[in-house]
């Protein structure tokens, strides 16, 4: 297989290869793909970081490795969501935050893994948010989260986000007879992006989400074509459809808090301001998601077109990164959609020989 496809596919293939460039992130932010999986994934990062054997980055035999296997070895922990209410506390924060401060006990590096990150409430994201923005040397940490809406703004823009993919086909295959309007592309489309986890597909299918992301998917198909619309109207079909439906969904919780009248006001407006900061977090991560979809878009197109040397790949890829990166700033992302579209259309249109 292509080696850059084979990487894409296998992104602990871009770990690997920034750990051994010396690039490694202090933060990431694992997502799809199932907690499990997840885990394991971590588990590598943690031998690949501490492996005893020179020749490899992650050996799988020497005592290092094994005791990583095993959840055994003391420089890489699993911190999970504990209690009755299963969340990640501030009281596990602060063990944390004393451990990261010392000198790793027997490996070279410590590694911290937080399980279904998105249950670190505000208290416990805040504590997490100081080591984050200050870390401790050879000190990593991974968030694992099958739900990045529902965590802080400000502990994402810290972390480097790596999306992993199942690769069990049953559930799919199933959904796919179910619902028959789906294309084959549209298929392999819904299971990548959702990172092969079924619930997060039936709900995506289910609130019109995966709707949206078929049209952006359409809309860069068309951009990767010459002539088309032009990169000002690309942008606004696409935020058009997004912003619609979040004034739908702002719409529905300020006639559900109407019903509410009766209730008590402090706890009414606790409603209120989860409600529209759940809406908020949803909105950012479609937008994000966005940037999965162009992704994906440009690997099918870079398939269609392998023979074609001049197949700008690279270039394109930067420009989804780059987008992806931008859209965690305050640019409008009107405009950035709109300087990617206009960056895109050049650079096939006009392709490097
Ligand atoms: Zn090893």
């Amino acid at each position: 297989m292509n080696s850059l496809i084979k990487m894409i596919n296998d992104p602990f293939l871009i770990l690997e290869k920034a750990y051994n460039h010396g690039r490694l992130a202090h933060a990431y932010l694992f997502t799809g793909g199932g907690i499990e999986h997840m885990r394991a994934m971590a588990r590598r990062v943690g031998a690949l970081i501490n492996c005893e054997n020179a020749e490899s980055s992650s050996c799988g035999k020497c005592i290092s490795c094994r005791k990583i296997a095993e959840d055994k070895h003391p420089d890489v922990q699993f911190i999970k969501p504990a209690g009755a209410m299963r969340k990640l506390k501030i009281d596990q924060i602060r063990s944390m935050h004393d451990i990261a401060h010392m000198k790793p006990y027997e490996g070279r590096n410590k590694l911290f893994v937080f399980i279904e990150a998105d249950t670190l409430n505000a208290e416990a994201s805040n504590a997490l948010l100081k080591i984050l923005e200050e870390p401790p040397v050879c000190t990593f940490f991974i968030l694992i989260s099958l739900h990045p809406e529902k965590l802080f703004t400000t502990i994402l823009s810290r972390c480097q986000r790596v999306r992993f993919i199942r690769n069990d086909d049953s559930c799919f295959t199933e959904l796919s007879l179910k619902d028959g309007s789906l294309s084959d592309i549209e298929l392999t489309l819904l299971k990548e992006l959702t990172g092969g986890d079924i619930e997060t597909a039936k709900r995506w299918l289910d609130e019109g989400i995966f709707e949206r992301k078929i049209q952006a998917h359409n809309i860069l198909n068309k951009a990767l074509q010459p002539g088309g619309y032009s990169s000002f109207v690309m942008a606004d079909k696409i935020l058009v459809e997004l912003e619609t439906n979040r004034k739908e969904r702002e719409k529905l919780l300020s006639e559900e808090m109407r019903k509410l009248k009766d209730v008590e006001k402090s706890y009414l407006k606790n409603i209120e301001s989860e409600g529209n900061a759940q809406i908020a977090g949803e909105y950012r991560e479609e937008i994000l998601g966005i940037w999965d979809v162009f992704a994906f878009g440009i690997r099918q197109f870079y398939l269609k077109n392998l023979n074609d040397s001049k197949c700008p790949i690279m270039e394109l890829m930067k420009f989804v990164e780059e987008g992806r990166k931008r859209s965690i700033s305050n640019v409008p992302f009107r405009l950035i959609l709109e300087s990617f579209f206009l960056k895109l259309k050049e650079a096939v249109n006009s392709p490097a020989s």
